[in-house]
Formats: structure tokens, sequence, C-alpha cells
């Protein structure tokens, strides 16, 4: 008999799972948690006060207490590294090493430079899921450092993520790939697949100036068609500023829904519609759409690019083209909405999602015992 394995997951310190300001990074530490225990593994979460994951029983977090750091999207690329205190993400690191000896594996999912510079001092591995692309020269080096010091500790979501780092096309060329790749995946039970859409448009995520809502108000304002909002509000002025530029943009904001609530709305819809002004490191949202059977328009800028097949799952547009949006609007009854379904099946499922972490957990501490 092998034993189980034990995981410590060290949860994003931007708010606590459940409150929608981690992004994708919820959905994805929930779902491979899940999948993990129903596996048997044993999984321990620590993650800010307050979070939540659906379905499991609340033992499996560990809350910490301390003050968030800021957004990193909000920091200047050159900014020096800051930290509060009392910082939660150093609470989150003490408290990991004083359990690092009840675990075989280490998982970080925040994106911070005080995670990836400890990486060296820790006696039990530590694994991470880096959620975002290049934004500071601190997280940058401090990533470089890790892949050359702990080969094939960093994961990364997309192709498009990975050439960010000013680091990446230079090992590339040499013949070495500083990340490994782990796609997201989703539970297809959760999304239930819609035949036909209503007419209207969807867009959904973190209400923030990097995810570019300003086009899509735009492409509402130009075509007369209503685009339902569902995501955190992280900017309200930013939002209050879209709403004052785009007057006659029909924009129907429903706020922050659990998941289940979250893709009734979405699936009824005609396409999901990512409008990115950063490179996207991967896009749950684009999956999650596919599921419900709704296709995606998203611009050629990061993940969601590489997970849409352009004229089966939806179109991929250039980036901060409107008219090319709406242009894809109007070719959107084209696509056959059960190849979306079909394509989150076979590519992005809990199973190819769990497959490949504990491939990637091999590589690391070698099969298991
Ligand atoms: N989301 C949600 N409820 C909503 C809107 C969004 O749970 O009403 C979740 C969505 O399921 C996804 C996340 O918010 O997991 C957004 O993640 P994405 O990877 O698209 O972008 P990020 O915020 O990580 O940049």
């Amino acid at each position: 008999m092998t034993q189980p394995r034990r995981y410590l997951f060290l949860s994003t310190p931007v708010g606590s799972l459940g409150s929608g300001a981690g992004g994708g990074v919820e959905l994805n530490l929930a779902n491979l948690t899940r999948t993990l225990l129903e596996g048997g593994s044993q999984v321990q979460v620590l993650a800010p006060q307050g979070s939540r994951i659906a379905g499991l029983p609340q033992s499996v977090i560990e809350p910490v207490a301390g003050l968030p750091p800021a957004y990193a999207q909000s920091q200047g690329r050159d900014q020096p590294v800051q930290i509060h205190t009392p910082s939660l993400l150093a609470c989150l690191w003490q408290r990991a090493a004083q359990m690092q000896a009840d675990f075989d594996l280490i998982v970080n999912w925040s994106y911070d430079w005080l995670s990836f510079y400890l990486t060296d001092f820790f006696r039990t591995p530590v694994a991470h899921i880096v959620s975002m692309g290049s934004l500071t020269d601190a997280v940058d080096q401090a990533l470089e450092h890790v892949a050359q010091t702990h080969p094939g500790r960093l994961a990364v979501h997309s192709r498009a993520q990975a050439q960010t780092f000013a680091f990446a096309p230079a090992w590339m060329a040499a013949g070495r790939d500083p990340f490994v790749y782990l796609p997201c995946g989703v539970d297809l039970q959760t999304y239930d697949f819609v035949p036909h859409g209503n007419g209207s448009l969807a867009w959904v995520g973190r209400i923030a100036p990097e995810k570019g809502l300003e086009d899509c108000a735009a492409l509402s304002e130009k075509t007369g068609i209503p685009v339902v909002i569902l995501g955190h509000l992280q900017d309200p002025a930013y939002w209050q500023q879209i709403q004052a530029h785009y007057p006659r943009a029909q924009l129907d904001y429903r706020g922050f829904l659990p998941t289940r609530a979250m893709q009734q709305i979405l699936g009824q819809c005609s396409a999901l519609v990512m409008t990115p002004k950063w490179i996207e490191a991967f896009g749950m949202v684009a999956v999650e759409a596919l599921a419900c059977g709704v296709p995606v328009i998203t611009y050629r800028r990061g993940g969601p690019a590489e997970i849409v097949s352009d004229g089966e799952t939806g179109w991929v547009v250039d980036p901060d083209d409107v008219p090319a949006l709406a242009d894809a609007v109007g070719r959107l009854e084209r696509i056959d909405r059960n190849h979306c379904r079909q394509r989150v099946e076979q590519h992005y499922s809990l199973s190819v999602m769990a497959e490949r972490f504990l491939a990637w957990d091999k590589q690391i501490c070698g099969d298991p015992g």
C-alpha cells in the first residue's frame, strides 16, 4: 500500500477564498483540493480568515490572520517590495514552517516576492503555481532564482504567460524550459449545457483596469447588444468611469455570484466576451463559458487565445479592436455550442488537471512511498 500524499496549500493572501478577490486562483485551488481529496490524498489549506471552499468541511482550511498585500497589478514594475505588518503573507509562511514536517509538498498559490524568496529555506519542498504573467522586476528576479536553484518547481498555465518573463526566452532558446505547464480544470457537473443563447453577451471577471471592461462597453454601445456583467468589483472608480464614458451601453451588473448561480446566467448568453489589456495568464472564465456551451470571443492576448479555437469554439480577434469584436458577434451562429462543451470535456476536466498536477508532484518528490 502506498502512503497518501500530504499537501500543504498556501492560498493567495489578497482575499479570503470565496470572496472573488483572488480571481481564478480561488476556483483553481478549490477544484484541485477537492479532486486530490477524492483521490485519497491529504490536503490542508492555509488561507485568510473567512475562507470557505464549497462542498468541503471547514477543517480543510486553517485560517490565518494579518494584512493582505497590495495587488501586484497595481504596483510599478520597478517598485521595491512592500510588506505591511502584521503581514498575512508572512504569517502564512510562518505557519507553513511550523507544519512542514507533516507534509510531503508545500504548494504556494500567491504571486509575491516573499513566497518565491523563501523556497531556499524550507526542508519540505516548495512548489509554486504562478498565476499571473510578469508584473514586477522583483518577482521576475525571484522566479529566475527559483528556476536556477530548484528546477521544476515553477508551474504556469499557458505558453503566453511563460513568455512574459524576461528570462524565459533565453532559457527556452538554450533548450531549458523554466516552467511546468498546468492547465486549469473545471467540474463539468457544475455547469449545465445550454443549447441556445438568448442574444445577450456576457462579460465575467474582476472589474479592474487590466481586464478591459471598457472595450466591452464600447461594443455594447456600438451594437446595441446588452451585456451581463458578473464579477468581483475590485475597482469601483474604474467601474464608474466606464458607466460615465459609455452612457448608451446596456450594461447589467449582477455582482459576484457563487459558481452555480454564475453559470446559470452565463449559460443563457450567446457569447462570453474577453477583452484583457494585460497578458491574461489563463482565463478560467473562458473554460467555464465553454463548459456551458457558450462560445468565447477574445482578443489574441494571453491564455484565452490558447483556450479558444478560432472558428470552432469562438472567435479570436486582434487586441483592442472593438469593430473586430462586433464583426465576430455577427458570426456567432457559425459556432456549434456542442463543440464548446466537448472542448472542455477533452482538455479542461478535473481529471486532466489532477493528472498533470500528480505528474508534477512525482517529478519533485518521486514516487509515493
Ligand atoms: N467568478 C465567480 N463569480 C462571478 C464572476 C466570476 O465565481 O460572479 C470567478 C470565475 O469563476 C473565475 C474567476 O472569478 O474563477 C475569475 O478568474 P479569471 O481566471 O477569469 O481571471 P482573474 O481574476 O484570475 O484574472
